[in-house]
C-alpha cells in the first residue's frame, strides 16, 4: 500500500508561532517518501492567526490545507474537525506552539508503516511548570488505571494514527472526548515512543486552571461510568456509619445522662457538615453526568466550519 500523511495541528492564538511551525513541518516531511498534506484547523482566533494560515495555504498550494471554526471550541474539537478532513492513510496531531518539534513526526510515522495501529509520544525532559507535570502526573496514572491501557502521558499531543482509528473517532457521537483515550479504546497494536519537548517561547498556555479541570471531567466521564458506582458505594458506607453513630449516641446518652450528650453537640455538627459536604460532591459529580448527557442529546453538531481554504494533492 502507497501510504501518505496528513498532520492536524489545532491553532489558536497563535500567530508568534504558526509561520516557523509550517516552516518546520515542511522541511521535515518534504523529503520523506510519503506525500502528506498539512492541515491548520483555526479554532477561532483573534488574532491573525487565520491569516498566516491563508497565506500558508497560497505558498504552498496542495500541502497547506485551512479549516476555519467560527468560534472557539477547543482543543479536542477542532482536531476533530481537521480529521473530517483527511486524506492520508496515516494521521499525526501535534501543537502549534512548537513544544513538539515537528522533527519527530517521520520517526512516528515509521513506527505506524511497522504496524502500530497507534503510537504515542512520551516527552522527554517535560519542559512546563511543576503545577502542569503534577496534574499531568495524576491524570495519567488515573487514565491508565480506568482505561486498563497503560499509557505514560496521555497530555502528548504528538501522536500518530492508523486512518482506520481515526476514522472510527470521527464516528463517535459525543462532544466529550478525550482524543488520545478514545483512540487507545480502538487501537490493537499501541506504542509509545520519547519525543523531545521544548519550552513554549511565543504565546501563553490556553489552558487555566477551569479549562484543565473541564478537560479532566471531560476525560473522566467520556471513559467511565465508574465514579457513579463509587458513589453509591460512598453513599452506603456513610449511611451505614451514621446509622451506627446514631446508635453509639442514644446508647451514651442512656447511660451517661443527657449532659454527655449536649457536650457532643458540636462533634454531631462537624459530622453532620462531613455528610452534607459527601452529597454536594455526589449531587455535583451526577451533574456533571446529566450535563454531558444533556449536550449529547440536544445533539448539536460539536464545530461548525466556517469555511475551508486550499485543496490536498493526496489521491
Ligand atoms: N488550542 C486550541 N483551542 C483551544 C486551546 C488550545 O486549538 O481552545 C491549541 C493551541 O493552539 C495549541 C494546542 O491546542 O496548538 C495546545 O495548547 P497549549 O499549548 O496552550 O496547551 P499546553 O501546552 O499548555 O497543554
Ligand atoms: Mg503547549
Amino acid at each position: 500500500m502507497k501510504e501518505s500523511v496528513s498532520i492536524v495541528i489545532p491553532v489558536f492564538n497563535e500567530s508568534g508561532n504558526i509561520k516557523e511551525l509550517i516552516n518546520r513541518v515542511i522541511t521535515s516531511c518534504r523529503n520523506q517518501s510519503w506525500p502528506f498534506e498539512l492541515i491548520l484547523v483555526d479554532d477561532g482566533s483573534s488574532d491573525d492567526s487565520a491569516e498566516i494560515i491563508r497565506s500558508a495555504v497560497d505558498e504552498s498550494p496542495g500541502e497547506v490545507i485551512g479549516v476555519f471554526l467560527n468560534r472557539n471550541y477547543g482543543q479536542h474539537s477542532a482536531i476533530m474537525a481537521g480529521f473530517s478532513h483527511v486524506r492520508g492513510t496515516i494521521v499525526v496531531t501535534l501543537d502549534a506552539d512548537l513544544q513538539n518539534p515537528p522533527e519527530e513526526i517521520p520517526k512516528l510515522v515509521d513506527k505506524i508503516i511497522n504496524g502500530f495501529d497507534v503510537v504515542g509520544g512520551v516527552r522527554k525532559m517535560r519542559q512546563d511548570t511543576r503545577f502542569r507535570k503534577l496534574f499531568s502526573w495524576l491524570v495519567n496514572r488515573m487514565t491508565a488505571k480506568i482505561t486498563g491501557v497503560n499509557m505514560r502521558d496521555y497530555g502528548c499531543m504528538l501522536r500518530a494514527y492508523r486512518m482506520r482509528i481515526v476514522k472510527a473517532m470521527i464516528q463517535c457521537n459525543e462532544r466529550s472526548t478525550f482524543i488520545p483515550v478514545l483512540a487507545n479504546t480502538f487501537a490493537r497494536h499501541t506504542m509509545e515512543m520519547e519525543v523531545e519537548h521544548a519550552a513554549r517561547t511565543k504565546g501563553d498556555s490556553k489552558y487555566n486552571l477551569w479549562k484543565l479541570i473541564n478537560l479532566q471531567f471531560d476525560l473522566l466521564t467520556s471513559m467511565t461510568t465508574l465514579p457513579l458506582r463509587m458513589l453509591s458505594l460512598l453513599g452506603t458506607i456513610i449511611s451505614i456509619f451514621g446509622l451506627s453513630l446514631g446508635i453509639f449516641l442514644v446508647v451514651m446518652r442512656l447511660i451517661r445522662g443527657s449532659e454527655w450528650a449536649a457536650q457532643g453537640v458540636f462533634t454531631l455538627f462537624a459530622i453532620l457538615f462531613i455528610f452534607i459536604g459527601a452529597q454536594f460532591i455526589g449531587m455535583g459529580l451526577l451533574g456533571e453526568y446529566v450535563g454531558r448527557i444533556y449536550r449529547d442529546v440536544r445533539a448539536r453538531p460539536r464545530y461548525l466550519i466556517h469555511e475551508t481554504k486550499g485543496e490536498s494533492s493526496l489521491k
